[in-house]
């Protein structure tokens, strides 16, 4: 098997760890995927679940973790690899003068990326017919183990410590909604800029498309370099089974909202998130991407992680032949549009820790 191969493999399977929080604590809950942890394979890092009911029957095994990290990669009972698992970061030993620990604040993802959730409530989520069914943003809320909102000060204090300290060269802000008119973009704008101020860091800011497409020129001048905006699913019938709320978004919205935000960041520095294993085709999903790379816009396809503690906890992961049938096409498609991964400033794309993609791109 190659290391693609694998990678793909386990990214659908999940990981057995026999100590869940062996080198740095995994994560669990939150906005988005979730319930993964940091794994490096062949020099590639990667995301892959690990608290999933999926992962707890994976044929992939790790018994222990030695001292340095690294770790042997068990199939089925016959070491295939060594692995390493990267430790805890610097930046996480610290709290603020409030003491609040960094890492509740902003986490450390795939190998040099700061991630947060600025804020960790959304008026899609108390209510299961609007929430969308995949996320966790309350779960880590409700254990403590992050904050609702994380202050324009407290984001720029840990942000120069992680950029110090362990060298992240890139931000993810992502946020619940908080409203149906900026939804969100506001409160990213006022992080970013703070964030900005304090460190020279390209951050990417993820968030449903505002009412008002003056949003991407005011998220632009705050200092966001690239923007997310998730469609998630791809067939109607599809979102609005998966995510009834945020489907109340049309895709015909969603797309009048990237061509007015490539307008403004530029060609492949707009991103959206597909979660591949909803119930969209390979063929949808393949043809939606054809029309998001023709406006500019890069679509990172990500294999569905069904995360604990949520109405899909128990809907099964995609198989690799099935990313294989989507990541293989499209990886061509980017090659011969010139949409790389490596040329996106900032955030999910360029981090590819949740995805084999940009490693179909050659
Ligand atoms: S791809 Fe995005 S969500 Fe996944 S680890 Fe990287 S920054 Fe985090």
């Amino acid at each position: 098997m190659t290391t693609q191969q694998l990678i793909t493999d386990i990214q659908s399977r999940g990981l057995r760890l026999a100590d869940v929080d062996a080198s740095v604590p995994s994560r669990r809950g939150g906005a988005g995927p979730s319930d993964h942890k940091a794994v490096t394979i062949d020099g590639h890092t990667v995301m892959v679940p690990v608290h999933t009911h999926s992962a707890a029957t994976s044929p992939y095994l790790i018994n222990t973790v030695e001292i340095d990290g690294t770790a042997t990669l068990f199939q089925d009972g016959v070491d295939i690899a060594r692995i390493s698992l990267p430790g805890a970061p610097k930046f996480y030993q610290r709290q603020t003068a409030d003491g609040t620990p960094y890492w509740k604040i902003a986490q450390l993802h795939g190998r040099d990326v700061l991630a947060t959730t600025v804020l960790q409530t959304c008026v899609r989520y108390n209510k299961r017919e609007t929430s969308c069914q995949f996320c966790a943003i309350g779960e880590s809320l409700k254990a403590d183990r992050t904050i609702k909102r994380k202050s324009p000060a407290q984001l720029a204090e840990v942000a120069k410590a992680a950029v110090e300290l362990d060298g992240v060269r890139h931000m993810v802000m992502t946020t619940g909604t908080p409203n149906f008119t900026d939804r969100g973009a506001e409160v990213l704008c006022e992080s970013a800029a703070a964030v900005r101020a304090a460190v020279d860091l390209p951050i990417q800011a993820q968030c449903e498309p505002p009412d008002d497409p003056i949003w991407f020129q005011r998220l632009h001048d705050a200092g966001v370099d690239s923007l997310g905006m998730h469609l998630e699913a791809v067939t109607p019938a599809v979102r609005a089974r998966i995510m009834p709320g945020k489907a109340e978004v049309s895709i015909e919205q969603y797309l009048m909202a990237f061509a007015d935000a490539v307008a403004v960041f530029g060609r492949g520095q707009v991103t959206t998130y597909i979660l591949a294993g909803l119930g969209d085709t390979p063929e949808a999903i393949l043809s939606m991407c054809n029309t998001l790379i023709d406006l500019g816009v890069y679509p990172f396809v990500v294999p569905f992680v069904p995360n604990a503690n949520t109405p899909l906890e128990h809907h099964s992961a995609p198989n690799a032949a099935f990313m294989r049938s989507i990541l293989q096409p499209l990886g061509a498609m980017l090659s011969t549009a010139d949409l790389r991964s490596r040329d996106i400033k900032a955030g999910c794309g360029r981090c590819g820790a949740c995805s084999t993609l940009s490693k179909y791109e050659s």
